[in-house]
């Protein structure tokens, strides 16, 4: 891998709330000049054999997920994302814990589903569940019932402060982040903080956790992200220096569910390189 080499350690395909098969978006990320591609749905490896099996010549795969986390040591707790990348797939404890967390969407998803219904929505939980289409079902599903409701024009729009974003907004059964980084280690993954200062999503985690977490076994933190202004970037960047932490950059791909494109933020090849070293679970996969 060159110096230059283009890296993008955060995608989500239709086995979670993005918009292109894993077979596509590999496609897409090699149409897009990426040299390396993550592919990261939210706590499921679902997509992974498919992502395997159609990887272009060129491209460098990483097996990853992202998995739904909180922290308790606010009221009520934060949910933030914890990136896991190259763990065994099989390891029972996390697998059993992505299983109970995917259950625990769809239990939370059917309640937002009532609350709207009681206020005389027209949404439908089975329609929803259908077109999430056996992948994780998120919020974007249930933005794209709006949508087709004409209630709103934009899954931006459907996660507004009336909608998505507050009104109907309800927690879900998440993983403890102390577990969540404790499983993902134990599988020989390395897990690494999505977006944590992404504070237009909702309320953030103090800079604290984050020492704290570094210390249980955390080993980067996402800087360039689309929800992390250049204030937030230099931030994160400073903290994780202070840590020892890994740095990372990326897209967070989610299709037309979002607007950002593969690429728009990419990781450095030290800090890839830093994850690859550490790594124990599953390998990078290049299509020979
Ligand atoms: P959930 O995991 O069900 O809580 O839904 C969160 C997901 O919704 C995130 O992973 C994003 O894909 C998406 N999302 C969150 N905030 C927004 C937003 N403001 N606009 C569009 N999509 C969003
Ligand atoms: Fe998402
Ligand atoms: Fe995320
Ligand atoms: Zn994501």
């Amino acid at each position: 891998m060159s110096v230059s080499a283009r890296i993008d350690l955060h995608t989500h395909s239709t086995a979670s709330d993005g918009t292109l098969g894993p077979g596509e978006l590999v496609e897409a990320a090699a149409g897009a000049g990426l040299d390396v591609v993550a592919l990261t749905d939210h706590d499921t490896t679902a997509g992974w054999a498919t992502a395997v099996a159609a990887l272009p010549p060129g491209l460098t795969l990483i097996r990853g997920a992202e998995l739904s986390c909180r922290w308790s040591g606010a009221e009520p707790a934060i949910p933030l994302h914890l990136l896991a990348y190259l763990f065994d797939p099989d390891s029972p404890e996390l697998t059993a814990e992505l299983a109970r967390v995917r259950r625990a969407r769809e239990v939370r998803g059917e309640r937002i589903v009532r609350l709207l219904q009681a206020d005389g929505i027209p949404v439908s939980w089975p329609e929803i569940l259908a077109g999430a289409a056996g992948g994780t079902v998120g919020r974007p599903h249930i933005a794209q019932a709006l949508i087709r409701a004409g209630l709103v024009a934009t899954t931006t729009e459907a996660f507004g402060p009336n909608w998505l974003g507050q009104r109907y907004r309800l927690p879900k059964d998440d993983i403890d982040v102390f577990r969540a980084v404790e499983l993902v280690r134990s599988a020989g993954g390395v897990p690494v903080f999505a977006h944590p200062r992404a504070s237009r999503r909702g309320r953030i985690v103090p800079d604290e956790l984050i020492v704290d977490l570094a210390a249980a076994g955390l080993a980067g933190l996402e800087a360039d992200h689309e929800d992390h202004s250049p204030a937030e970037r230099d931030h994160v960047r400073r903290l994780a220096a202070e840590l020892g932490l890994l740095v990372t950059g990326a897209s967070d791909f989610h299709g037309t569910h979002k607007t950002v494109r593969l690429g728009a933020h990419t990781t450095g090849i030290e800090a890839y390189e830093r994850i690859v070293g550490l790594a124990r679970g599953v390998t990078p996969v290049a299509s020979g």
